[in-house]
């Protein structure tokens, strides 16, 4: 079968969420972290004389300051979110990496044997390619690293036993981080999957399924005083078909879709109920609110600009929550007054108001 234009397509969900979470801990990381940096230029230009004794700027070390002034330079780009949270992870890793590079360089010149603290920057290195790169990337990045830590520390004469802790280290990330990819995909699957259970395909409203269960909370939850089901189902839609061919009929309920949905707020839901029945519902109204609401969807239903230049019409049927104690109750209400509402001649609501 030939895809319909327009069919909605559901991509995986963006994961916002978790970049603006990943956003929140890079500016609370960055501002910590020029803090600190902040910190130790002070106590350099201070040298612990205090005021009395002046400053003392022949004292002050270049990596503080320019720790400071990345990561300052790092919160205004957060803040203002200018730039994806991945051109900073690439960012981070890029930094740590080349300072890394530098110490590795100097502490293969040295004569000294490699101190302990280059391992520990090591394992950072692991832990943000790991989190920061695909698995394979990650996997490769390590081990390139790791290999050059085994050959200073055999040429330089370190501690072997070092390298044995960072290798369980490091596999230990590598795993974490494998299994927390996999938990992370088959979370954002099963969020595609619940979507696509609840969602109709043609018009990317809430379907019948989704709908009938939103029905019943309503009625068993506080809210059911105030709320309204309307039934909606387009005039004589089988003469679309008929006379402008399926693929038009579609395009039809597409745009009939979008029209209800402009119509409604925030907090009311709009559902394909079948073929060309809508059901919505309303919240936060009485009775006439309803059948208020009601005439003005099929106003906008009117005056909605329809493929083929066809006008459409629609007939409505309202039951307020207050009439029924059942989902299958309210159902059969509504039916009930859009079939009187046909009767009576289409393109109108029932009850009268
Ligand atoms: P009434 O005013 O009494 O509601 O008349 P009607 O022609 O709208 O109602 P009827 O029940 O006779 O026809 C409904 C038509 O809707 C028949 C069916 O082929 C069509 N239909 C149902 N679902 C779809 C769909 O997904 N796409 C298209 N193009 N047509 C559909
Ligand atoms: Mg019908
Ligand atoms: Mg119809």
């Amino acid at each position: 079968m030939k895809p319909i234009p327009g069919l909605i397509r559901l991509r995986t969900a963006p994961g916002v969420r978790t970049e603006e979470l990943r956003r929140r801990v890079y500016l609370g990381v960055a501002a910590l972290a020029c803090l600190s940096q902040l910190t130790v230029t002070g106590l350099d230009i201070f040298q612990g004389g205090g005021f009395q004794n002046g400053l003392h700027w022949q004292a002050l070390h270049g990596e503080p300051v320019f720790g400071a002034l990345l990561c300052g330079s790092l919160i205004p780009l957060l803040l203002r979110r200018t730039i994806p949270v991945q051109w900073i992870d690439f960012g981070v890793l890029g930094v740590a990496s080349a300072a890394v590079a530098f110490a590795l360089v100097a502490a293969f010149q040295s004569p000294d044997v490699p101190q302990a603290r280059l391992y520990f920057v090591g394992v950072f290195l692991f832990l943000a390619a790991f989190s920061i790169l695909p698995a394979s990337l990650a996997a490769l990045y390590s081990a390139a690293l790791y290999f050059i830590v085994v050959a200073l520390t055999l040429l330089k004469g370190g501690d072997t036993t070092l390298l044995l802790e960072m290798a369980l280290i490091v596999l230990l990330i590598a795993h974490l981080s494998v299994f927390g990819q996999r938990v992370s995909a088959e979370r954002r699957e099963t969020q595609v999957f619940q979507k696509l259970a609840e969602t109709d395909a043609l018009t990317g409203l809430t379907n019948r399924r989704a709908m009938y269960w939103q029905l019943e909370r309503v009625l068993t939850s506080k809210a059911n005083a105030n709320s309204a089901a309307l039934l909606l189902d387009i005039d004589h839609f089988k003469q679309v078909n008929d006379q402008h061919g399926h693929l038009t009929g579609d395009q039809v309920l597409q745009c009939f879709a979008s029209a209800l949905q402009g119509a409604v707020g925030p907090d009311d839901v709009v559902s394909r109920w079948g073929g060309e029945e809508f059901l919505i519902l309303l919240s936060n109204v009485n009775q006439a609110g309803a059948l208020a609401a009601a005439q003005r969807l099929l106003d906008a239903v009117r005056r909605c600009a329809m493929p083929a230049g066809l006008h459409i019409t629609a007939s409505c049927g309202v039951a307020h929550a207050r009439e029924v104690t059942s989902a299958a109750a309210w159902l059969s209400q509504v039916d009930l007054r859009l079939y009187a509402a046909k009767h009576a001649g289409r393109d109108r609501v029932m009850p009268q108001a």
